[in-house]
């Protein structure tokens, strides 16, 4: 007896059963039985080229990562058992703080436990009941999730539109609380990049603050890799940086980075700070090994944007609708739901992943084949994605 718990279930379990019987595997419990490389893992017992995993610099495969790991397990063993407020802050997560601090040129780094919640710790941490909200149309389900935890009342703003930011600023200018903006770096689902110097234009006119989730640009963008900030020359009109080590730095685990010097008191507001377990200390040791990757090979950076353009422009020739923005993050987008689930299985059967997205959790409710590019990839990896997704749309009638 399961009380009614599950009754709500139903239009999940209708959909769920219909997307399980239109294709011949789980788009969404893919088991990748083991990365032979960042860029090849054995999937259903097959070499399978990887476009699906946010290692945008491969470093999820780093030695030097790995070996710091290990090195700090085997001298501080595996865990904290602990919350960063109780018994869980050894001398690492300083370290990692502080040297947060200096990648970003801030005064201040709060690190959590995932980037989930380094985006919930510091929205709640920031607004409350008596604020508002301005979230990109697009944003994140962190962001949203956030926006719920705090309380605050939530403005929403067309996608990448200073414009329309701009006049819901203005219609809420004799509010008392405080208005915090949040925008992302990088869009994770279509690759598009924010047009961040202008948001900052509008914030600053009105008086808001401003917090960018830098997730998926970090590592990836600008001369130094801090993100669509540092490539749009706008770092000092952003007031939060929050991002994420579970992309371009290969490991787990978030940050928040500010010159506000509240920061000790905001650990003190933030639940998903404080009742939690910290990161295990191998991890840190790792993520400061990754950060020292990004810093002394810029050479990845530029890979990864040489394959971001191989994959972009072989997507485009093929006659494949996706953003025109060049990112690690490239989608194509598809009519209808069957069609991007026939076209899934069909990349995987020829030995190429990415990521299947459907509505609603897609902007504009269609479904996406989501690629993420890597340093890693060799151009005939690129070079063979493209065939392989040329060969499946040309069967399926998607381009002629
Ligand atoms: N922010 C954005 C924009 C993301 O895309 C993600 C993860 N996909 C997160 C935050 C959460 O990061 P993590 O998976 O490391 O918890």
């Amino acid at each position: 007896m399961t009380s009614g718990l599950f009754d709500k279930y139903a239009s999940l379990k209708k959909s769920y059963e219909s997307l399980v019987e239109a294709s011949p595997r789980n788009p969404f419990g893919v088991v990748i039985e083991r990365p032979l490389s960042a860029t090849v893992g054995i999937i259903e017992g097959r070499e399978t080229l990887l476009f699906g995993t946010n290692n945008y610099l491969g470093l999820s495969q780093s030695r030097h990562a790995r070996d710091a790991a290990i090195e700090t397990a085997t001298s501080m063993g595996v865990g904290t058992t602990g919350s960063r407020i109780a018994n869980g802050t050894f001398s690492l997560h300083k370290k990692l703080e502080k040297r947060l601090s200096e990648v970003f040129h801030r005064k201040h780094t709060m690190v959590f436990s995932t980037g989930y919640q380094a985006n919930l710790g510091t929205i709640s941490a920031l607004v409350n009941k008596d604020d508002i909200l301005f979230l990109d149309a697009d944003s994140h389900a962190s962001i949203y999730d956030g926006a719920k935890l705090s309380g605050a009342q939530v403005i929403r703003f067309r996608h990448n539109d200073p414009a329309d930011l701009d006049k819901r600023l203005a219609r809420t200018k004799n509010s008392p609380g405080a208005r915090l903006v949040i925008v992302e770096g990088i869009y994770s689902m279509t690759g598009n990049i924010a047009p961040l110097k202008e948001f900052v234009d509008v914030k600053n006119r009105h008086n808001a603050s401003l917090m960018v989730d830098e997730a998926h640009s970090f590592g990836v963008l600008g001369e130094h890799g801090r993100g669509v900030a540092e490539l749009q020359n706008c770092e000092d009109g952003v007031d939060f940086v929050v991002g994420t080590f579970s992309k371009s730095l290969g490991t787990v685990g978030g940050y928040c980075v500010t010159d506000h010097d509240e920061i000790d008191l905001m650990r003190l507001c933030s639940r998903p700070y404080m009742f939690t377990a910290s990161l295990p200390p191998e991890i840190i040791a790792a993520t400061l090994a990754a950060l020292e990757d990004i810093q002394n090979k810029p050479e990845l950076r530029t890979a990864l944007q040489r394959n971001s353009t191989q994959l972009h422009a072989g997507l485009k020739e093929l006659g494949l609708t996706t953003s025109d923005f060049v990112s690690p993050v490239i989608a194509v987008t598809l009519e209808t739901i069957p069609q991007a689930i026939t076209f899934w299985n069909a990349l995987l059967e020829e030995g190429v992943y990415v990521n299947l997205s459907l509505p609603p959790a897609t902007p504009d409710n269609r479904p996406l084949l989501r690629c993420s590019v890597m340093a890693a990839h060799s151009p005939e990896e690129i070079a063979k994605a493209v065939t392989v997704f040329g060969k499946v749309a040309r069967t399926l009638g998607v381009i002629s």
